[in-house]
């Protein structure tokens, strides 16, 4: 008897409603519930999973060493000091996470997620590590000056980051590049406690004003070079440096015939955005030298676009500079430097392939002989004197050493029936004789696990309901019902599971805003549990009212990311999550945090500053700000949050306060609304408020002393932590 045989086979993987389905027994009870049990199946297998299976499956040390690795308990650590991290010193994020987000009573800083984890020693590491690759290089080559270089502040213009990038570099020179008035001003306030010597490379489309600010700036004695982007600023730094009374430094960006044909590489070629063609570069010579200053011309700069994915691409560069730089040199320019650009890569999917924007063939040391060889090479050619060499590495500098964690609140069930049971009595009661063919046919092919066959009736018999639906001679129930069947006979003759959606507390158009508007893609992984085996496949969902606001593009091609189930988290294994599932998106500080907006306001993520210590834990939160409110949010946009405030609590007054007998009500609605302006755009899953909510004449809100104990205890102070060692 065929169809039992197939009945038995089937009932030891699929749902019940599924046997009962295709055994064609529709005496079996009408209702039968569906359970999905086959997961258990699966947990028996995570004891045969390491921490070191999750390290290869999400490629840790192909983009994360030697910063990032997974400890013995499943976690993600991050090793401050790259190869010179002790295994004592190396730092848990998750133990970060938990001291960040704890409420204050039990000795948490109470911040809200998103959080960025800045780790200033990795910041520290990177600067030193580009400054020792180019000193080894220079002395291997018996190059004949040293390398001097500059942080474009537009990666990254956080405070902090700047200022900390001034002070690791001092004892190397190491400067500043701006693009812009505002980060001229930034980079200028900065210098002043940097190195003397250390350069400020002045970029961008210039106006009298920016141009006045430079030449201010060599008045206060900072090494500031105005780089000539276009021909006409060099009519007004001859003006404005007459008039102010003082030599400015000048450099010339020249546009290179070389071209980098990359996303990142349009700025590049003759037709690029910026610099000087080599007839307008001859111009300004002339215009110098007419006015007595060529003297003032010193640097030559070229930038041929981020991520140059070779070091054959950079050398080709480089030489063609260094011959414009030479020719300089002989027109009578008094050289001292050539400033290479940027363009240093980083490796976001850890292939070490020059194939694609994500990836670099090279690493620093690569890179930094490649530059020196080339430049030592045409100036003995042409026996100039070796030049000061200038870099202007930005996402090289700052990617590692941020990482943004954000927390997936819930995701879309595995694919289940959309109803619960499979009535088939009740679902053939309604359908048309077509219909009822189809599902004959349906359960035929299932029985014989024609795959294909199946997916076709099962097209069919739903196309015909849906007609039957339009027409009105089918019920909502039913069609619901035939939905469920067909989810379910996909389920069961197609194994392999598509991908669920993950909805993450986190707006991709604020924080990882190049994935949206170029589809960079970023390494992104879970940063606990990495001892179970990640079970599902998942993209990642936003929370904006956006559907381009989602992640469905992973490193390795992928179009899903491995993760675990969220309904299995808090057990023994996920240590200290509280149920909470934590992603990490890593190499993300250059350019994201200036780039994001605020769609659907939701503002920037909250931010800790974290070190390396020798007490218990390992760590200390050296710096803590909570992201902005909804309150600093709306003012972007020119709303007034104050008379917001005032407008709805009229408004409460007139509608809520005749509920006599109802003061705190009416209080506790006021202060709730208060309170939202304060709090941050993102969702709270259960702050301490909340869990005291009572619910009351259909208003939400927070018992007030709760409310009243959660201000005194600093909530709505102006959130600044110093050195609070965890
Ligand atoms: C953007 C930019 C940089 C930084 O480039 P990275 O690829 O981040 O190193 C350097 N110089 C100039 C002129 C730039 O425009």
């Amino acid at each position: 008897m065929p169809a039992l045989a197939c009945c038995v086979d089937a009932a030891a993987v699929a749902p019940p409603g599924y046997a009962a389905f295709i055994a064609g027994d529709s005496s079996l009870p009408s209702a039968v519930p569906f359970s999905a049990s086959t997961a258990d199946a699966a947990d028996s297998n995570s004891t045969h999973w390491s921490p070191a299976h999750s390290s290869a499956l999400y490629r840790i040390d192909g983009w994360g060493a030697p910063y990032f690795s997974v400890n013995n308990a499943g976690n993600i650590t991050v090793r401050p000091y790259g190869t010179d991290t002790l295994a004592h010193q190396e730092i848990d994020l998750l133990k970060i996470v938990k001291k960040v987000s704890d409420p204050k009573s039990v000795g948490g800083l109470g911040l809200q997620l998103p959080l960025i984890v800045r780790v200033p020693d990795v910041l520290k590491n990177r600067l030193e590590s580009l400054q020792s690759a180019f000193e080894s290089a220079i002395q291997a080559q018996g190059y004949e000056s040293h390398y001097r270089g500059v942080y474009p502040v537009k990666c990254n213009q956080d405070r902090f980051v700047v200022q900390d990038i001034v002070k690791f570099g001092a004892p190397f020179r190491f400067g500043l590049e701006a693009g812009s008035k505002p980060e001229l001003l930034l980079a200028m306030s900065c210098l002043c406690k940097g190195n003397p010597e250390a350069l400020l490379v002045c970029n961008g489309f210039k106006d009298a004003e920016y141009i006045f600010l430079a030449l201010l700036a060599r008045k206060l004695a900072l090494n500031t070079v105005i780089v000539l982007e276009e021909e006409e600023e060099v009519d007004l730094v001859i003006e404005i440096s007459k008039k102010l009374s003082v030599r400015p430094v000048i450099g010339v960006r020249a546009k290179l015939r070389t071209k980098h044909s990359g996303h990142f590489g349009s700025t590049s070629g003759e037709k690029g955005k910026f610099g000087l063609t080599t007839i307008q570069i001859l111009r300004v010579v002339k215009k110098l030298q007419d006015s007595g200053m060529l003297d003032c011309l010193q640097l030559l700069h070229f930038h041929i676009g981020s991520q140059i994915p070779s070091t054959a691409l950079l050398q080709a560069g480089v030489v063609e500079a260094a011959q414009i730089y030479s020719e300089l040199a002989r027109l009578g320019a008094d050289m001292k430097v050539i400033d290479i650009g940027g363009g240093l890569g980083i490796d976001y999917d850890g292939s070490k392939s020059g194939n694609s924007d994500l990836s670099v063939s090279y690493g620093l040391q690569e890179y930094a002989s490649a530059v020196v060889n080339a430049v030592r090479f045409v100036c003995d050619r042409k026996s100039i004197k070796h030049p000061i060499i200038c870099s202007e590495s930005g996402r090289a500098i700052v990617s590692h050493h941020s990482i943004l964690i954000f927390e997936a609140m819930s995701a879309t069930a595995p694919t289940t029936p959309a109803v619960n049971q499979v009535d088939l009595p009740f679902i053939l009661e309604g359908l048309s004789e077509d219909a009822r063919v189809d599902c004959w046919n349906l359960s035929q092919a299932a029985m014989r696990h024609e795959t294909e066959t199946c997916f076709v009736y099962a097209d069919q018999l739903k196309q015909r309901c849906v007609e039957q639906f339009k027409e009105g001679t089918l019920g909502i129930e039913q069609l619901a019902a035939v939905d469920g069947l067909c989810d379910l006979v996909s389920k069961v003759v197609d194994a392999s599971e598509p991908a669920r959606t993950y909805h993450v507390n986190l707006s991709i158009f604020t924080s990882i805003p190049d994935f949206w508007s170029i589809g960079q893609i970023f390494p992104i992984v879970p940063i606990h549990r990495l001892d179970e085996r990640p079970e599902v496949r998942g993209i990642l969902s936003d929370l904006t009212c956006d559907s381009d606001g989602k992640i469905d593009k992973f490193i390795g091609g992928e179009t899903s990311l491995p993760l675990h189930g969220l309904e299995g988290n808090g057990g023994g294994s996920s240590g200290g999550a509280n149920g909470r599932y934590y992603l990490g998106m890593f190499l993300g500080g250059a350019y994201q945090e200036s780039l994001g907006g605020v769609h659907n306001l939701f503002g920037g993520p909250s931010v800790v500053s974290v070190s390396q210590s020798d007490g218990p834990y390992s760590f200390a939160v050296t710096r803590a700000a909570p992201g902005p409110s909804c309150g600093d949010v709306l003012r972007v946009m020119q709303h007034e949050p104050e008379l917001m405030f005032e407008t709805l609590k009229h408004r409460a007054e007139e509608f809520c306060g005749q509920d006599h007998g109802n003061e705190g009500t009416h209080a506790a609605l006021v202060s709730t609304i208060a309170r939202s302006f304060h709090n941050m755009p993102y969702l709270v899953v259960a702050s301490p408020c909340s869990l005291t909510a009572m619910n009351n004449n259909g208003f939400y809100y927070c018992n007030e002393e709760d409310y009243n104990a959660a201000v005194d205890s600093g909530a709505s102070e102006d959130e600044q932590w110093s050195y609070c060692y965890a």
